[in-house]
């Protein structure tokens, strides 16, 4: 049998390990070589007794994805295609840091990692929700994506951003994805770390309860129950009205934001009443908008557009005119298929269950 390790806390880790190691600090040794030294196999740990190493590797494995292929893009972002151990496939996405600013200060690399292998949730601009469900990502297949992200890429501990914007909704996988969280504080501060939600409210709820909370990010896309329900099926189930009651209980240390992401699709919630709308909401939290212009995919998402450059400005300058921070994410990514929304775990269409396309316009 051959259990991972990885995701495992330090206590389980130790009671893991206790019939083979009868030193106490083999179990902390061991986290560290597959958290901070990033190793593969108990092989490349190398200060331990050799004997150890070879009864850890009949009983276990690190657990780390393997990567079945990697996507390089102009940028500088990278998709990442894992396969996991049951086969089930997922991304992630490395994204450079931004230019260095004037005064010399680096700024940290991004890693975009996947919560479920697939996505219940079928947004109608999303690719992801074309798969359908998949299963939770353990924890240790949560931090393993991180883990080989960074070894690939060659950056150490405190040196990335980490957002769980990848596949899936990671607040439908609470308990896996609080438990990556904790394994991750030692490399990522939790202030570091973003969690993003289509709205699931008893997931927020639950998140809030965290003594070291991620920052919240939620994907609103529209601010009126009717074209969100039409766009995010889920607002059926939580509407706007509800979401935004768990966002003004959610706990917000001093100076920090909730960040609002809308996509912003042609002639579908690009018009200025929609912008208003949106500031109306926005303004009930201490919160910043991110405007992402739809990622387009005329295969997965056929009769969706993104609206033209100054549409996109004039919808960002109508909510800044009226006080809301606002910042438009020209996708990184795009390149590799590796953008926000274009995530599914496959290189083409292929077999997968196709889903006619939502009439979204009005
Ligand atoms: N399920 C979670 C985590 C995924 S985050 C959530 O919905 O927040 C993925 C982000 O990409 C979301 O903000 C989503 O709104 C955005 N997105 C999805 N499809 C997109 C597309 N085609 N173009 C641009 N952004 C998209």
């Amino acid at each position: 049998m051959t259990t991972p390790l990885l995701g495992l806390s330090l206590p389980e880790l130790a009671q893991a390990l206790a019939p083979f190691a009868r030193e106490r600090f083999r179990a902390a040794q061991v986290q560290r070589w597959m958290t901070e030294r990033r190793a593969r196999s108990f092989d490349e740990m190398t200060d331990l007794p050799a004997p150890l190493r070879a009864a850890l590797g009949e009983r276990f494995v690190v657990g780390l994805p393997e990567v079945e292929a990697r996507t390089p893009s102009e940028d500088g972002a990278e998709k990442f295609l894992f396969r996991l151990a049951d086969g089930a496939k997922v991304e992630a996405v490395f994204i450079p840091a931004p230019r260095r600013r004037a005064s010399g200060t680096g700024e940290r690399v991004t890693v975009c990692v996947s919560s479920q292998a697939g996505c219940a949730l079928a947004c109608a601009f999303c690719v992801t929700g074309r798969m359908g469900a998949g299963r939770n990502l353990t924890a240790g297949e949560i931090l393993g994506q991180y883990l080989v992200v960074a070894r690939e890429k060659g950056f150490g501990p405190r040196a990335a951003n980490v957002v769980f914007m990848g596949m899936g909704e990671p607040l439908l996988n609470v308990a896996n994805v609080s438990r990556a969280l904790d394994l991750l504080a030692a490399e990522v501060s939790p202030r570091r770390t973003t969690v993003s939600t289509a709205g699931i409210v008893p997931g927020i709820r639950e998140l809030a309860k965290r003594e070291r909370r991620p920052n919240l990010a939620v994907s609103l896309t529209a601010a009126e129950d009717a074209l969100r329900t039409r766009l995010m099926p889920i607002n059926a189930q939580w509407s706007v009205r509800e979401l935004f009651e768990a966002l003004e209980e959610w706990p917000l240390e001093t100076g920090r934001r909730v960040t609002l992401e809308v996509v912003l699709i042609a002639d579908v919630n690009d018009s200025p009443e929609a912008a208003r709308a949106l500031s109306r909401l926005a303004r009930r939290v201490p919160s910043k908008v991110n405007l992402i212009p739809l990622n387009e995919s005329p295969e997965w998402l056929p009769g969706l557009a993104r609206p033209a450059d100054e549409k996109v400005n004039a919808f960002g300058a109508l909510l800044a005119a009226s006080g809301v921070d606002v910042t438009v994410r020209w996708s990184k990514g795009l390149g590799a298929a590796a953008a926000c929304g274009q995530l599914k775990g496959r290189e083409t269409p292929g077999r997968v269950l196709r889903v006619p396309a939502p009439s979204v316009r009005s």
